[in-house]
């Protein structure tokens, strides 16, 4: 049986603490940040229910033809400056313009760069 020196098992230590570290840091970027839902969260969350808007409310969501996935690179609800965070826990947020939960991956014609 081989014998370890206290320096071996303490190299052993570092590098294996190193490699636990590591591996955690490439977890974390597998995971997208929460204002950009994760794909798979964001996929599987909807912010359509209009059912508490007036009509002209629904016209004008659809007016500005909000999606609940934007198709436009770089340009999502979530950094728009018409946008309202999400309060108590809620997945989907507000917005300063339109009536409704948006979801924070969505979009509309209305996008404006944050001021
Ligand atoms: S203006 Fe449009 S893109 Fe901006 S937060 Fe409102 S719904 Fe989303």
């Amino acid at each position: 049986m081989e014998k370890y020196s206290r320096k071996d098992f303490l190299k052993k230590g570092l590098i294996a603490g190193a490699a636990f570290a590591g591996a955690g840091t490439l977890l974390s970027y597998c995971r997208k940040p929460a204002d950009e839902g994760g794909a798979d969260e964001a996929a599987s969350q909807s912010c359509n229910d209009t059912s508490g808007l007036a009509e002209n409310e629904i016209t004008a969501r659809n007016d500005a033809n909000y999606v609940e996935n934007s198709k436009t690179p770089g340009q999502t609800c979530s950094n728009c400056n018409y946008y309202t965070q999400p309060t108590g826990g809620a997945y989907c947020g507000g917005c300063q313009l339109l009536k409704g939960p948006f979801n924070p991956i969505g979009h509309c014609d209305l996008w404006a760069a944050k001021a």
